[in-house]
């Protein structure tokens, strides 16, 4: 068994955007409000979890824009997950975000 990568579009619940399948990675939160969803378990992608609970974009680390990580905690169970920014996701929120991460 290799891991199990998932490519989907899918609606923003926090949002309501509808986000398309990502270009050569696994898309794995909104584009424009970057919320996330409780899916994944061990592996990004692996979509093992049960929670499914909504994952909200709670800090950005890094400097350069396109290689931030930003960390996401789901409201349910309190997880968090870290996550690569993609390419078309929203620059506006990702910067408000380091600001806010760097207080
Ligand atoms: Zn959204
Ligand atoms: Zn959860």
């Amino acid at each position: 068994m290799g891991f199990i990568t998932v490519n989907e579009g899918f609606n923003c619940e926090l949002c309501g955007a509808k986000v398309p399948p990502a270009k050569g990675t696994c898309r794995n939160h909104c584009t424009k409000c970057l919320a996330s969803k409780h899916v994944d378990d061990h592996i990004p992608g692996d979509r093992a979890a049960m929670c499914r609970g909504l994952m909200e974009a709670i800090s950005a680390e890094g400097t350069e824009l396109d290689k931030v990580v930003i960390s996401h905690q789901c409201e349910i169970c309190g997880k968090v997950q870290r996550n690569k920014v993609s390419s078309d996701d929203n620059r506006d929120v990702i910067l408000k975000l380091m600001k806010l991460t760097q207080l």
